[in-house]
């Protein structure tokens, strides 16, 4: 087995079960790994610290998997790895009324490069690191003993395969080519996915449990729905009995897909429009024209890919809330989410404050939003931990 050394000082991270080795913390390397390659981990005494996946391309240089010597993953830890991940959801697949989750979590299932989403009869695979690259057939014959879906499909992020050196990768990996609307159900609401060609992976079930907690206050309500996708948002609040909901997305297809799913769940479309538009200019176009909700949805994409574009990332958060505040008056509420995981929920509670000053309002935070089950925060990686928000009303 190939050995790495750490330098001297450089194994407090990983003897606290944290995932990542930084090149810069390697001493020496003994024998010849290649990418992809499970290697040893030691530390500068030569004390046994954990084993990993090896890549010189990545700024990560070593994944760590297992912390037990005497587990050394082969097929069978891999086996018991996707059984694990899949059994602490088991409940969640029981569900009647839910068949689209995310069964692995990369680091936080112990299984860094590696995500796999359920979407009704497929499952959506990405493949981040060399080493999982490997070992791909396991995981998908795994999956299918596990879950018998019709189909497994790769979508695979580009980026962040480049930085492992590998080449992209998007496709049909195991049984049927899922159709280009595949229909889940999620809350009991119905959605037409393309799992293929979506956004991501195609949906975004990270926001199941925070769109059933924001629908509650949606009864008899006028509803904005910005950065809607596909609608997650906007049909829970049309379940809940919105008055009338109002979508916008920068992207067309996403408002096509959000037009069927309020066909295929026989909602009432005289209650729902659609904009396709920036939605920092619609915001602003709204309060010109004098308009009014009561509860305004803010689901942006990530604004803050790292921790160095921060400070400008909460200039822009802070913007986009304080546009979303004007259009409210005295109890209207605010449901506002930040997906970067630089954002911590302190420094998101303070651009919102910051927001409601340049607003001319004042806050209460009622309720705060976390990532759900199927995304767990593994206690020694904290980096898993990405999305926050908060349920914010006007006094
Ligand atoms: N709330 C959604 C997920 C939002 S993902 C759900 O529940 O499924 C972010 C969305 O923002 C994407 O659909 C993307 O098309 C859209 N988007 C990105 N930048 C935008 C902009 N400047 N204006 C409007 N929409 C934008």
């Amino acid at each position: 087995m190939h050995t790495i050394q750490l330098k001297k000082n450089k194994d407090k991270a990983a003897f606290q079960l944290h995932p990542w080795v930084f090149s810069g913390a390697i001493e020496n390397i003994q024998g010849n790994p290649e990418n992809g390659d499970i290697v040893q981990v030691m530390n500068f005494s030569g004390e046994f610290v954990a084993y990993g996946y090896y890549n010189n391309l990545s700024r990560v240089a070593v994944r760590l998997i297992e912390w037990h010597p005497d587990q050394l993953p082969d097929e069978q830890w891999w086996r018991m790895r996707i059984q694990r991940a899949v059994q602490a959801r088991e409940h969640l697949l029981r569900s009647g009324d839910t068949d689209t989750l995310r069964l692995i979590f990369a680091e936080a299932d112990f299984l860094p490069g590696l995500i796999a989403d359920k979407y009704g009869d497929f499952i959506s695979l990405q493949v981040h690191a060399s080493g999982v690259e490997r070992v791909k057939p396991i995981i998908i014959d795994e999956l299918d003993q596990l879950l018998k879906p019709k189909g497994i499909y790769e979508r695979s992020d580009d980026n962040a395969r480049g930085h492992e050196g590998l080449a992209g990768s998007n496709g049909l990996l195991f049984g049927l080519h899922p159709p280009e609307f595949a229909p889940i159900r999620e809350n009991g609401i119905l959605y037409e996915v393309n799992i293929a060609e979506g956004q991501k992976s195609g949906f975004y079930c990270d926001q199941r449990d925070n769109r059933l907690l924001t629908a509650q206050y949606a009864k008899g309500k006028r509803v904005l729905d910005g950065f809607c996708y596909s609608g997650g948002f906007s049909l829970n609040a049309l379940a809940q009995g919105a008055r009338e909901v109002v979508s916008v997305d920068s992207s067309a297809l996403a408002l096509e897909t959000l037009q069927r799913n309020i066909t295929l769940n026989g909602y009432d479309a005289a209650n729902h429009t659609a904009i396709q538009a920036d939605v920092n200019k619609q915001l602003r176009a709204f309060s010109e024209a004098g308009e009014r909700f009561d509860l305004i949805i803010l689901d942006p994409p990530k604004y803050a890919p790292s921790r160095s574009s921060l400070g400008k990332a909460a200039r822009a958060y802070k913007d986009l809330n304080r546009r979303g505040l004007m259009l409210l008056e005295s109890g209207g509420l605010l449901a506002t989410f930040s997906c970067s995981a630089a954002m911590d929920m302190a420094t998101f509670k303070q651009v919102l404050a910051w927001a409601a000053l340049d607003a001319g309002k004042e806050i209460q935070f009622i309720r705060q939003f976390t990532q759900p089950e199927d995304h767990p925060v593994r206690a020694s990686f904290s980096e898993g931990e990405y999305l926050k928000g908060l349920l914010c009303r006007v006094v």
